[in-house]
């Protein structure tokens, strides 16, 4: 028998691989390969599902993270918070921008963002604060926003696991100044190639990305800044107007998948991420910890199980960031993560048998 994966792309894409070769068709007949008419319309579905008045394409969420700095005017000699727990990519945003990354850590319990330690991470060069809604769970966004208001910051929503993800019964994207996407093959809504994306409600913003991604330039041969060649792919957004009409039900089976894995493992040996009141995650990946994770991992891999680890090294202690000046125990909820984190198989395809596997595998352990 195969082993369950964390994560196995192959049931989905077969699922829509007749109308996304549907869809390529159509990108070739029009040879529109580069931006154009089926990003235009990957970005109109995309802000009418999140609620957005504008929603950008670019080509990954990397860039959407650093477009957004640039848009916002943050740039050398300013400083961004993030927390120490997320994928890297959040902070190279800011790095490329030129600008600082300030780690904070996260809660203990929920793992996202504490905004109690923001606060005292604030100095006069502090520009915005990204926030993470890490593996699809919604950090507290009115906390966060309030600190924000009080300070005087931008807040930017990193959605990059969270496209669909409800706050209080609103889905993220349209909280802070901006929010970004990626949508990598492997996030809940990915593309077939890289993309990643952009949603604000703010005219000035949308049309500067815009300008941004495209050379620094809203009419052809004519450049009113420095820009660059952001722009999203065709295929690319052809393969996501297809996806996102499935987006809503692969959540909801996540979701499902996750009520199992909440409800019926019993193991007291096991600590899953706390579901705050506000929270209606989306389970981009379903992370547990466990003391000596090392045994645990060998054990579901004798058992037919694929563990993996989001994320092993925070932030704060990457080679990239030595000269930043942060040492072990500087975020101690953080490194408890990342040292005893394992990923759970998660996605939307798994058949309630691997579930039902999943959940009698790790209580026997
Ligand atoms: C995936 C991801 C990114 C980067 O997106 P890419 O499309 O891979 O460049 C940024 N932030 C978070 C939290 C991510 O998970």
């Amino acid at each position: 028998m195969s082993k369950i994966p964390c994560l196995d792309l192959k049931g989905q894409h077969a699922q829509v691989k007749k109308e996304i070769f549907e869809a390529f068709e159509k990108v070739y007949e029009k040879t529109a390969f580069s931006g154009g008419p089926f990003v235009e319309e990957f970005e109109k579905a995309f802000s009418q599902y999140v609620g957005s008045s504008y929603s950008i394409g670019v080509s990954n969420g990397t860039i959407a993270l650093h477009l957004a700095m640039l848009a916002l005017g943050i740039g050398p000699g300013d400083e961004v918070i993030i927390p120490a727990n997320t994928f890297i990519a959040t902070a190279w945003g800011v790095s490329h921008a030129g600008a600082t990354p300030v780690f904070v850590d996260c809660d203990a319990d929920n793992w996202e963002i504490d905004p109690s330690k923001i606060e005292k991470a604030i100095t006069a060069k502090t520009k915005a604060v990204i926030g993470v809604h890490l593996y699809g769970q919604p950090f507290d966004i009115n906390a966060v926003q309030e600190l924000c208001k009080k300070h005087n910051l931008f807040l930017i929503e990193d959605a990059a696991q969270a496209q669909g993800a409800r706050y209080n019964g609103k889905t993220v994207g349209t909280f802070g100044e901006m929010a970004c996407y990626s949508f990598y093959p492997g996030k809940n809504l990915g593309a077939c190639g890289e993309a990643g994306g952009l949603t604000t409600n703010h005219e000035k913003y949308a049309k500067h990305l815009q300008s941004l991604r495209n050379h620094g330039s809203v009419v052809r041969y004519y450049h009113d800044e420095i820009g660059y060649n952001y722009r999203m792919g065709g295929l690319e957004g052809a393969s996501l107007s297809v996806k996102l009409k499935y987006l809503e039900s692969w959540n909801n089976r996540r979701r499902e998948i996750a009520t199992r894995y909440q409800n019926e493992i019993k193991n007291t040996k096991i600590k899953m991420q706390s579901k705050p009141t506000w929270s209606d995650g989306i389970y981009h990946l379903f992370v547990v910890t466990i003391e000596n994770k090392e045994a645990f991992v060998k054990h579901l891999d004798e058992n037919g199980i694929v563990a993996a680890y989001h994320y092993p090294v925070p932030c704060h202690l990457q080679k990239a960031y030595i000269h930043l000046g942060y040492k072990q125990g500087d975020f101690p909820n953080s490194e408890y993560l990342a040292a005893h984190c394992i990923s759970l198989p998660m996605f939307a395809e798994l058949s309630d048998e691997e579930v039902n596997k999943v959940i009698e595998v790790i209580n026997r352990y």
